[in-house]
């Protein structure tokens, strides 16, 4: 996958495995090496950015590679079914749902914050602004959000930052959810590796947690 993006990002893709003979020897099944859990952002379209084909590539996206049920279900399916040994969550940088996140997050910090001179103490402020994210209708605060504030609590202030502690927060949802991701991992049949791809230069940088 790499490869595919190194020549993506050079500008010497190769389109590989879009023809008829690959799209006729995929009838019966398929086989692909890896899951992607990607942002939806029109811009970052796995296939293309690692320059795969036909039956490469299990994909999964949603603004903001978040975990949801129908998430959850796909990746178990690739994971139990088809024995994808890889699942690649993939963020990207200058992700709209980060903004959407840090909006949504600001403003209930800034409500956290009256109610918090009001009344209680400010470390109750803040266990009750985390379990308010948690509890928030929407799932981008819930998820997105909560990264922002995890980040903002190891003191990171960049949206760099924000997007690759997401992914970080992503995988531990999804481990956290899963039981068969849990038990491919411990059987050393499944990896997870997070990655943010760079709008400017067209590459994928792997992140290690
Ligand atoms: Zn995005």
């Amino acid at each position: 996958m790499l490869a595919g993006n190194r020549r993506f990002a050079e500008g010497n893709a190769e389109h590989p495995w879009q023809d008829r003979e690959t799209r006729e020897s995929l009838l019966e099944r398929q086989t692909p090496d890896a899951a992607v859990l990607a942002c939806a952002d029109s811009r970052v379209p796995p296939e293309i950015v690692f320059d795969a084909g036909l039956g490469d590539l299990f994909t999964i996206r949603n603004a903001g590679e978040m975990v949801d049920d129908a998430t959850l279900a796909s990746l178990e399916y690739a994971v139990d079914k088809l024995h994808v040994s890889l699942i690649v969550v993939l963020g990207h940088e200058g992700c709209g749902a980060i903004s959407m996140a840090i909006d949504a997050l600001d403003e209930l910090m800034g409500r956290a914050g009256k109610a918090t001179e009001e009344s209680v103490s400010a470390a109750d402020g803040m266990e009750d602004l985390a379990e308010r994210i948690l509890q928030a209708d929407s799932i981008i605060l819930r998820q997105a959000g909560f990264s922002v504030w995890q980040a903002r609590e190891a003191e990171l202030e960049n949206p760099d930052d924000y997007e690759r502690v997401h992914i970080a927060h992503t995988i531990e949802e999804l481990v956290t959810r899963s039981h068969i991701v849990q038990d491919a991992l411990a059987n050393d049949r499944l990896m997870i590796v997070g990655a943010r791809y760079q709008l400017e230069s067209g590459k994928v940088e792997v992140l290690s947690f």
